[in-house]
């Protein structure tokens, strides 16, 4: 098993541009270009500035880096690894970092769900029903230990396996709409979106056919009355452009603000 498949991480685009890791201090620069180039896509695509949330995705980087790009305005993280997205909240938290939600992004493995649960504000992998039901029960179990307000709903997204990659998480399209009504007749847990990863090519129509199944796979569940099923995260540093023409609500941007990852040590 790779490392990408187990923590969900894209496989690396060849040819993808410096690969020099930034300092620090570069980092509230970088968040404020991609910020443009955001807004830039959004006009092109003919959808008014501010559609699109900026999600950056933070695995492997240092407590510091993730604060610089929180006091340059970043509001919403995305955490692949549950052990990281833990210590790298805990380590926010001593620093005093400004309020920011937090999703989590890589595939949830059945001993890490409770801990996904006390960090994240969102899961927005979950594939089948089995890590449904947990993350059901688990939101529960939070709200009878005073962790949770009772009444109280944990957000997810369903992650679609859009470009149909052996290698990918994610359910087939063909099964989301069941995958959906499951999930609303779980009492705790709140369905508002459907996230994705687009086809690992560089075939710009292949790309943006994964993105547009899933767009139309969100507006046929809307259709179908899961009213608020309305977010589509799509889209990552090589592929957000095509990703907010085709509708994104959300894009997981790690490279461009951060520079190229550490290589994780093994
Ligand atoms: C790392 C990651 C991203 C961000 O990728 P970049 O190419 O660095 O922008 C987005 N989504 C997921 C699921 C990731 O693992």
């Amino acid at each position: 098993m790779s490392q990408d498949r187990i923590d969900n991480t894209p496989s690396q685009h060849a040819g993808s541009d410096d690969s020099a890791i930034p300092p620090v201090e570069a980092i509230p620069l970088r968040f404020h270009a991609l910020l443009d180039r955001v807004h830039e896509a959004e006009t092109r695509a003919g959808r008014p500035q501010g559609s699109v949330t900026v999600e950056l995705a933070a695995k492997f980087q240092a407590p510091e880096r993730v604060l610089a790009s929180l006091n340059a305005g970043a509001t919403l993280l995305g955490h692949n690894i549950i052990q990281q997205l833990s210590a790298s909240e805990e380590a926010l938290k001593a620093m005093n970092a400004p309020a920011h939600r937090v999703h989590v992004i890589g595939h949830v493995q059945k001993n890490k769900a409770q801990h996904a649960l006390r960090y994240a504000q969102c899961i927005e992998t979950v594939d089948d029903e089995a890590l449904a039901a947990r993350l059901d029960r688990l939101q529960a179990a939070r709200i009878e230990r005073g962790e949770a307000e009772p009444g109280s709903t944990f957000d997810v997204m369903i992650q679609v396996n859009s470009s149909g990659a052996q290698s990918q998480f994610g359910i087939d399209p063909s099964l989301v709409q069941h995958l959906a009504q499951s999930i609303a007749q779980l009492d705790h847990l709140h369905l508002i979106g459907l996230m994705t990863i687009g086809a690992h090519t560089t075939d710009e129509s292949d790309i943006r056919r994964s993105f547009a199944t899933t767009r139309s796979l969100r507006d046929s569940l809307i259709d179908a009355g899961f009213a608020d099923c309305t977010q589509l995260s799509m889209g990552m540093t090589h592929d957000m452009d095509l990703a907010i023409e085709e509708g994104s609500t959300i894009i997981r941007v790690g490279t461009a603000v951060f520079g190229p990852r550490p290589t994780p040590a093994q």
